[in-house]
């Protein structure tokens, strides 16, 4: 028997556990006891991790389209074909016709290389990452106010703090770790303000738990930080240290008092004026959320507010307080540290800098660099509708299920001369592709992920990948070869690394041999720096915190006479997002079977819905048939929904309407109807 210690594949909690393989085959997992997060434990999901490495649908030799049917192919073949289709499109509608999409599946190095190859080899900067469905808000929004967009705190800090509100995240459910730390704080008398009309478990143990209406979240922000200020209770010393524009801040939401809030919140006054002296009354607050923040059309004027609320009250820079985004997939954080995003190469430096530029020029030996930013994955899938784009790659990525408005997805697919898919199924997306590339899984291959408290930790290969799948970062370097680049070969994932660490200063310290057996946190400048568990100590990275006026905008779609309910989308505890790996894990699989929505009783009853029937539900863009169950966990005119499922899929009713700061789809509301089907 091997044990081979790597990292969790699903959350961005970071769990690293060891994959027990016998004569070749993985036979289970075993948690790491003195990993600072797992802490020899695991949610149901980590303990299953490997019950789809060896399923029979892995995809175990490229596939190319003849006929209107995928083949099997030799990898010559196929990559000889993606990069002659891929110049010939650049070559006749430009370098910017093309799109490359990069994943948190993959590892760091995965997504510095898929970057490099855009950038450095095609010539173009429409890269972007799937954290543009996830956190693009939080980027753009603390990169704004603090100077870097990521988690201020550590995962450590939950277990010493006084109060910690939790604001559009289902933590126990989407980060198991993390919610039992939680839990146990709340034990420990650590006081809890949850935010969020449903029910969820944390809401059970909350001190205050505050119903408000789906993307009501500024209105219930900007009143408490009014009531703070107008009572006094806001940290002049550190307002006037720390902070800019506070005047104007203040000014701004002089009239946002909570009784103007009540009716676009649901709330009481007396709510919200609690909420607002149990936040400001503690010594040391943490503010956690997650997509129940970003994925509005609001989402970066969310995220500005909770950053606002954190700064007013002075809990940025110190142990137990701080603004904490949970990153939901492994590697979301990473994936955008490595600068698979239009604007920006690894360590956030702008394309826009010619002495960024420069650098990369020269330590990639090309010749020069695009330096207009790209398009955001949500615009590419509109210019590919629209016929703008031509060719698109993914690496990872499963748009038919993960994207808003099902239907505008697969239009958009459709359209394209030439689609790419590298991924270990032959997902939704891949099945549309004129070239499936078969990959490696987490457990198949060597590199780095970098968690949601910015730890960058070891992944390691317990297996060999089946048939003739490789790893990602093998297959991104034989088709740059392809392509006709010489300068992207390396001997081993250490090496791409080590490139990293030179022209990237977060990441400056970074090595494989600094990495055991903890992992570092970036910023880690420096081969002797510890790394940095707690952000802006001191001084924020951009000098003053920035206050930010926040104009109220409601959701972009709201119900109406033919469309009554509200629908807001999620996850479940036993699937991970479009149920690639989850609903190929038997255990996983057997728990949640099919997709389904929540509905109040009072909702049910007047629609004479009972528990277990199905129902059809319709928005603008679609229809879908799922299983209704009847809970209290939803507010009356609410209904949840997955969006695991390919049978029911929730993003065929979903609004493809962008943030215009940050182009994240308003996935947490839309208007629909439902009915008994
Ligand atoms: Fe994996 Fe997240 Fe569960 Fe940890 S909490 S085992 S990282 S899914």
């Amino acid at each position: 028997m091997k044990r081979t210690l790597t990292v969790c594949p699903y959350c961005g909690t970071g769990c690293m556990f060891y994959l027990v393989s016998d004569s070749g085959r993985l036979i289970g997992v075993e948690p790491s006891t003195t990993h600072p997060v797992s802490r020899g434990g695991l949610c149901v999901k980590g303990w299953n991790a490997f019950g789809f490495v060896h399923h029979p649908d892995r995809l175990t030799t490229p596939l190319i389209r003849r006929d209107g049917k995928l083949h099997p192919a030799s990898w010559d073949e196929a990559l000889g074909l993606v990069a002659e289709r891929l110049r010939e499109i650049q070559e006749r509608h430009g370098a910017d016709s093309l799109m490359f999409a990069s994943s948190a599946k993959a590892t760091n190095e995965e997504n510095y290389l898929l970057m490099k190859l855009a950038r450095g080899v095609f010539g173009t900067n429409n890269i972007d990452h799937c954290a543009r469905l996830c956190h693009s808000s939080t980027v753009t929004g603390l990169a704004e106010t603090f100077g870097s967009g990521a988690m201020t705190n550590s995962i450590d800090c939950f277990d010493n703090t006084d109060l910690i509100l939790i604001i559009g995240s289902n933590t126990t459910e989407q980060h198991p770790l993390i919610g039992s730390r939680i839990l146990k704080a709340a034990r420990r008398g650590t006081k809890l303000i949850v935010a969020d009309n449903r029910l969820i478990r944390l809401a059970r143990h909350a001190d205050l738990h505050l119903r408000h209406n789906n993307g009501s979240d500024v209105a219930l922000l900007n009143a408490m930080m009014q009531v703070i200020i107008a009572e006094g209770l806001e940290d002049r010393e550190f307002i006037a240290a720390r902070c800019e524009n506070f005047e104007a801040f203040a000014a701004s939401i002089a009239d946002w008092t909570p009784e103007r809030a009540a009716p676009l919140t649901g709330l009481q006054p007396g709510e919200i004026v609690a909420a607002a002296r149990l936040f400001a009354g503690a010594k040391r607050a943490m503010i956690v959320y997650s997509m129940g923040i970003t994925q509005h059309s609001h989402g970066v004027d969310n995220v500005r507010c909770c950053a606002a609320l954190a700064m007013l009250t002075g809990n940025v820079g110190r142990p137990g307080t701080g603004v904490n985004p949970l990153r939901g997939q492994n590697n979301v954080q990473g994936g955008c540290d490595m600068g698979a995003l239009p604007d920006v190469f690894s360590g956030y430096q702008k394309v826009s800098d010619p002495m960024v530029r420069e650098k990369f020029t020269r330590a990639w030996g090309v010749d020069a660099l695009p330096s207009t930013p790209g398009l955001p994955l949500t615009r590419a899938m509109d210019a590919a509708a629209e016929g703008k784009l031509h060719g698109m790659f993914f690496m990872g990525e499963n748009p038919i299920l993960s994207d808003p408005d099902q239907g505008h997805a697969r239009h958009a697919l459709k359209n394209l001369d030439f689609l790419v898919v590298q991924d270990i199924f032959l997902t939704e997306t891949a099945a549309l592709a004129d070239v499936v590339l078969p990959a490696a899984c987490y457990a198949e291959k060597e590199g780095t992920f970098t968690n949601t408290e910015r730890r960058i930790q070891r992944v390691r290969k317990g297996v060999e990948p089946p048939g003739e799948a490789k790893a990602d970062w093998e297959i991104i370097c034989a088709l740059a070869k392809q392509a006709g680049c010489d300068k992207m070969h390396y001997p081993d994932p250490s090496a791409v690394m080590d490139e990293i660490a030179s022209v990237t200063p977060i990441y400056g310290g970074i090595s494989y041999d600094r990495l055991d057996p903890l992992g570092l946190q970036w910023p880690c400048p420096d081969r002797d720096h510890p790394g940095t568990p707690i952000l802006h100590i001191g001084r924020f990275n951009r000098g003053k915190g920035r206050f930010s006026p926040v104009i109220y905008r409601s959701p972009a779609e709201l119900p109406d006479e033919e469309f009554p309910f509200v629908l807001t989308t999620g996850r479940t505890y036993f699937h991970w997002h479009t149920g690639t790996m989850t609903r190929r894990t038997h255990l996983l699989d057997r728990e949640e079977r099919r997709s389904f929505i929540e509905i109040n009783p009072d909702d049910a009853a007047r629609l004479g819905v009972r528990e277990r029937d199905d129902v059809l539900i319709a928005s603008r863009r679609g229809s879908v048939r799922a299983q209704a169950r009847i809970t209290g966990i939803v507010i009356p005119g609410v209904v949840f929904m997955p969006f695991h499922f390919t049978e029911g899929a929730a993003n065929a009713l979903t609004n493809n309407v962008l943030d215009p700061e940050s182009s994240i789809p308003e996935f947490k509301v839309c208007a629909v109807q439902v009915r008994k089907a």
